[in-house]
């Protein structure tokens, strides 16, 4: 099969709820992936920041299939010996009482939701069911109805109502508008995303998180930040919040988590949050089993031991100060942490984002467009400077062909 059968065969069979790149991977290695005709490609999307310790590392994928022999599945009805290990691992690694596993990134958001309005009723006192959520325009947490409910993208929400009731939404990156916002007693918390990925890498003003948080403080509002992108290395820092010291109250992991290799989420709190949901009250079939404790111990152990957020601070510097210093009426901004980087590009002779993206995919580099304009460029966090420069050249000379 060439690669256009196989994408006949996805259009047919499979519903469209994706606008792929016409690229058909079959294998990948570190920072490169393969098509079926064995063309090798940069992946800068990391699977949306979910592969940060490159393809099939080879410690996860070994961890993976010696618990896979092992026990992969129990639920939570019963104990299992990895659970245990991975929630005292993980919470000593990022310094909370207590984490709810999850799977994906859209439950790890609505178990943190849950868990504040619970709070609220319990803790602070709000009357039941009064508590408001404050969020921000532009925002991406996931797909489930409630969280598109708090989505400003008419993409995410058109024809999907009712919406849950709950929300307030604010500009992104207006303290003016969070302090209004917050003057409302039944607000329970703030949830945010330290940099908007999906919007196309928005990156607020420097003190914008610690301000907030201090805002938040202030009016006994958690504050709830969405590291599923953001989080495990990938902007130059452990967590996004770290490069402003936020701690926040509850924080969200997914992605990386499970380093490429399978679906892991978690939330991360303080018993006094954590403690308000009892037995029954939230879970998850496969939150927590053992192949995910143990592959999440493992990609979390990587991140450390490899220095991937140090390497992303590097490398993103390298990035952007090439890419700022080119004179190019193609390229209209340039921004981004770490490696969570993107590229704005002027819109010539009826020419997008995803042109380029085509162009740069026949270069041997894979990226995608958010937004008719922007292309994020997001490495696997194990890039080598040498790796970087090359692919900066195959992005230069793809850029060269729509001057
Ligand atoms: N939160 C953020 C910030 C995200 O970027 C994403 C996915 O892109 C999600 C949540 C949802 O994660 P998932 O697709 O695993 O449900």
């Amino acid at each position: 099969m060439k690669t256009q059968d196989y994408i006949n065969r996805e259009d047919k069979y499979g519903a469209h709820n994706y606008h792929p790149l016409p690229v058909v991977l079959d294998r990948g290695e570190g920072v490169f992936v393969w098509d079926v005709e064995g063309k090798r490609y940069f992946d800068f999307l990391s699977a949306y920041s979910a592969v940060n310790q490159g393809h099939c590392h080879p410690e996860i994928v070994n961890v993976l299939i010696s618990q896979a022999k092992k026990l992969t599945l129990t639920s939570r009805a019963f104990y299992n010996s990895a659970l245990g290990e991975y929630e005292e691992y993980v919470t000593k690694y990022f310094g909370y009482d207590k984490v709810l596993p999850m799977n994906t990134g859209a439950e790890g958001d609505e178990t943190a939701l849950k868990l504040c309005r619970k709070w609220a009723y319990k803790v602070k006192g709000i009357k039941e069911y009064n508590a408001k959520i404050i969020c921000c325009a532009g925002n991406f947490h996931g797909r489930t109805i409630t969280i598109i409910s708090m989505s400003t993208d008419p993409d995410a929400r058109n024809h999907y109502g009712p919406y849950t009731p709950g929300f307030e939404i604010i500009p992104y990156n207006d303290l003016n508008a969070l302090e209004k916002a917050l003057n409302d007693p039944d607000v329970a918390g703030f949830l945010v995303e330290p940099i908007q990925g999906e919007a196309g890498v928005v990156v607020p003003d420097e003190g914008y998180l610690k301000k907030a948080y201090e805002m938040c403080k202030a009016k006994n509002v958690l504050f709830i930040a969405d590291e599923v992108q953001t989080g495990l290395g990938r902007t130059g820092k452990l967590l996004a919040c770290d490069h402003e010291n936020v701690r926040p109250d509850i924080l969200i992991l997914g992605k990386a988590l499970g380093g490429g290799v399978y679906p892991v989420s978690a939330v991360l709190a303080d018993d006094e949050i954590m403690l308000t949901i009892k037995p029954g009250e939230h879970g998850s079939t496969f939150g927590g089993n053992p192949l995910a404790a143990k592959v999440a111990i493992t990609s979390l152990e990587i991140i450390k031991k490899e220095k991937l957020a140090e390497n992303a601070e590097k490398m993103g510097k390298i990035f952007r100060n090439e890419f700022s210093g080119i004179k190019s009426d193609l390229i209209e901004f340039v921004r981004g942490k770490g490696l969570l980087n993107a590229v704005g590009i002027r819109p010539k002779r009826g020419k997008t984002a995803w042109d380029v993206c085509l162009a740069m995919k026949e270069n041997g580099l894979i990226a995608k467009p958010t937004h008719e304009h922007i292309i994020r460029f997001a490495p696997p966090l194990v890039i080598t400077e040498d790796q970087l420069r090359e692919a900066m050249n195959i992005i230069k000379e793809t850029f060269k062909q729509f001057e």
